[in-house]
């Protein structure tokens, strides 16, 4: 028996089957590729689902982060540390907002969101029945709050109740936004570029009709660039292309690269009338060693021109995509941002296709029923997007 299947036998006895995993069992990553334990080599499209966007064994990240390990790991939010002076800095100045709270994961900053665009509310009218409007197809998270604004039954169904007042609406359809909207609309909440639900960027129109009836309501536009922020689509912000700003943004995946962290950083608007001391808190959130993961990939996305190389090498790998979808008929169409891009595959079982590729060594995932979703790092070279076409032509 190989020391992969020993392990992933002995694991499935003790771990709750939530996940149906790949039988894989990485033992390390290099660059932008990943090793098992059998010493396997795999070219990785996948980024530990979007995060590990500096690819793997950054030597300045890693010595960042060690040396952290060694000073403070953990001090709680009752004191001040200078990682959380250095990060806060650094997410006010690319993100254009006013304040930011750091949390442990996307759901738990998209909890942060719901409860700020609330208590905003709430001050407003001192009522206690707002409602918020999310999008059908979005994903925002797996805790009950962030559960309850995903637009996906099947995730929902068996959790019910979930938290009410909200209400959902269709994805770039103005119009079916603007008939949710009533007097007790919060906030309308969306992805810029949908992840989970098949890689669906917002259309520019959509989201300045939604941006202006939030100006016109007094309604907190939130973002969610979970997924989509952080350099993925070749700007800071997905939204920074469209030349949108939300009162609410939230961020995670990428931001610590792999350490666990989230944030939701609010313009002063809602940051001055909502969240006050003893409304919201956390016990590890935006530790020390969580920010100095962050402080390291800002400062390392500038230094090694991240964004630029995004934007640089995605007309190639969208050409290379295009390619594909005009060689195949199971292939109907590209969709994406940056690198963040989707291939719609019809008339196949797109899980059967990610399972090939991975035995054929590249990490790609699915995003919807039937959409194959690359998310590598965003230090791919072109000829990793040419090995990439090569194994994932191979699976298929
Ligand atoms: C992954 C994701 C989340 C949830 O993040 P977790 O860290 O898994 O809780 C929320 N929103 C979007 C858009 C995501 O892609």
């Amino acid at each position: 028996m190989s020391v992969s299947q020993k392990i992933i036998d002995e694991t499935e006895q003790y771990v709750l089957h939530t996940y149906n995993r790949f039988p894989v069992v990485f033992d390390h990553g290099e660059g932008v590729r990943l090793y098992d334990v059998d010493g396997k080599e795999y070219l990785d499209f996948g980024a530990g689902i979007a995060v590990f966007a500096l690819g793997y064994g950054n030597k300045a990240y890693n010595d960042a982060l060690k040396g952290q390990i060694d000073a403070l790991i953990h001090t709680s939010n009752l004191f001040y540390h200078r990682p959380l002076l250095d990060a806060s800095k650094k997410v006010i100045r690319h993100t254009g907002l006013s304040k930011v709270f750091f949390t442990n994961s996307g759901a738990e900053a998209i909890e942060g969101a719901i409860k700020a665009a609330r208590k905003y509310a709430y001050l407003k009218d001192g009522s206690n029945d707002h409602e918020i409007i999310a999008m059908n197809q979005s994903f925002h998270g797996r805790t009950i709050g962030a559960l309850s604004v995903t637009g996906n039954a099947h995730y929902q169904d068996p959790f019910k109740p979930l938290m009410g007042g909200v209400k959902f609406a269709d994805f770039n359809d103005f119009e079916s936004v603007k008939a949710a909207v009533t007097d007790k609309t919060c906030a309308i909440l969306l992805e810029t570029v949908q992840g989970e639900g098949g890689i669906h960027p917002a259309d520019p129109q959509f989201l300045s009709q939604v941006r202006r009836v939030c100006d016109e309501k007094d309604i907190l536009l939130i973002l969610d660039e979970i997924q989509c922020g952080m350099g993925r689509c070749g700007t800071w912000l997905a939204c920074d292309q469209y030349g949108i700003r939300p009162d609410i943004l939230t961020l995670a995946k990428a931001l610590g690269c792999g350490v666990p962290v989230g944030a939701f950083v609010l313009n002063e608007k809602a940051a001055e009338k909502s969240l006050m001391p003893g409304d919201h808190g956390t016990t590890y959130g935006g530790n020390p060693f969580a920010l100095t993961a962050v402080s390291a990939v800002f400062d390392l996305f500038e230094k090694e021109k991240i964004l630029e190389h995004v934007r640089e090498l995605t007309p190639y790998l969208e050409m290379r995509l295009e390619e594909l979808v005009s060689k195949h008929d199971f292939l109907a169409k590209r969709r994406g941002m940056g690198f963040m891009q989707g291939l719609v595959v019809e008339g196949r079982p797109v899980g059967e296709i990610v399972k090939r590729a991975i035995e054929e060594g590249l990490i790609i995932f699915s995003a919807g029923s039937d959409v194959i979703r690359l998310v590598p790092p965003l230090v791919i070279t072109k000829e990793d997007i040419d090995e990439m076409v090569v194994r994932l032509e191979r699976a298929f």
